[in-house]
């Protein structure tokens, strides 16, 4: 019985030396406290002891009961933190690695420089004014000085919603109109937005940008006009631009011009881009004609105005030296990227 004791002891030990996990030490106490254990059926061999000799023995086997849970106890704790440490270093984060930077979305070119244009204006004291993009013909045409007989009114210029009245607006010049009908002078807008032609090709597409001004008060000259232009065209694309004006004609404005800049890819020697005069067309403008005056009822004797009008995608191509207006409209992220 003795040696059957020190011999569960030894077994027990060289198998404690070999236990790599919890489970395997929940095993071994099942082996050996467990109801058919190793331990408790030395327990139950106490009744085969001649009686004299059964409290020697007892003691013995509680003792080896009692050191088998201690020693369970113990490599518990001792397998359960070698578990955790394996878990901590499998689990281990190397904080010296560089972040993943998020994908950023970036403003379209030509909202940036939609906004680049109103934030000139606004700075010199326009307002920002905004009408509907389906204008009926009075607003479009008619109260600009564009009777229905005016070849400007040509059919393949515009998007008709209906043959009567209504049709997607040409200019965002309607909203001069609709401004001065419900506003007396001093008045000083601009007006960004949608405007709609019957177009595409290289520099043209169905839809574009414009960014409209309008400014009427007592003594306002030709003068007002260029200085205000040529501040615009030097805020946007340098202070060393220079300008010009040439003679052109618009129905609503009378005299009109033309507005250049010295062409911003050559520096005016003469290029593809400026078709080697050395200057690009930017805007039309021009004195408010006093027959638009008599549309609004603003007395022509008593106020002047000028206006001018600008494609929002033309001054962004010449900004960022884009050659094909539909790259603006592709949405390639390709493309887009590049203005992040
Ligand atoms: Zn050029």
């Amino acid at each position: 019985m003795k040696e059957e004791i020190s011999r569960v002891k030894e077994e027990l030990e060289e198998k404690l030396k070999k236990v790599s996990t919890l489970k395997d030490l929940n095993n071994l106490r099942v082996e050996y406290l467990g109801k058919k254990g190793k331990v408790t059926l030395l327990l139950k061999k106490l009744r085969d002891i001649p009686p004299d000799e059964r409290p020697v023995f007892g003691k013995l086997i509680n003792d080896l009961k009692l050191w088998t849970q201690e020693k369970l106890e113990e490599y518990f704790e001792i397998v359960r933190k070698r578990v955790q440490e394996e878990k901590f270093k499998s689990e281990r984060v190397d904080i010296t690695l560089p972040g993943r930077a998020p994908d950023l979305g970036a403003y379209h070119p030509v909202h940036t420089t939609m906004a680049e244009i109103i934030d000139v204006f606004v700075r010199m004291g326009f307002e920002v004014a905004e009408g509907p993009d389906i204008e009926d013909d009075y607003h479009n045409f008619q109260a600009l000085n564009i009777p229905p007989e005016h070849p400007a009114r040509d059919m393949q210029d515009t998007f008709y919603v209906d043959r009567e009245n209504f049709l997607l607006r040409t200019h965002t010049s309607p909203v001069q109109i609709r401004t001065m009908e419900k506003q007396r002078p001093p008045i000083h807008i601009i007006a960004p937005g949608k405007v709609y032609r019957r177009d595409a090709d290289l520099t043209h597409t169905p839809m574009f940008h414009q960014v409209e001004g309008l400014l009427v008060d007592v003594d306002v000259t030709f003068a007002d006009l260029k200085g205000t232009l040529t501040m615009f065209a030097r805020e946007i694309f340098g202070p060393e631009t220079r300008v010009r004006f040439r003679p052109s004609f618009f129905p609503f404005t009378e005299p009109s011009v033309e507005m250049d800049i010295q062409c911003v890819i050559c520096g005016g020697k003469g290029c593809r881009v400026c078709k080697y005069t050395g200057w690009l067309e930017i805007l039309g403008a021009g004195m408010v004609d006093p027959e638009v005056f008599k549309y609004v009822d603003i007395d022509p004797d008593k106020y002047t105005g000028f206006a001018f009008g600008m494609g929002v995608e033309r001054i962004a191509m010449l900004k960022y030296g884009i050659d094909d207006i539909r790259l603006l409209f592709e949405n390639n992220l390709r493309f887009l990227s590049q203005f992040r």
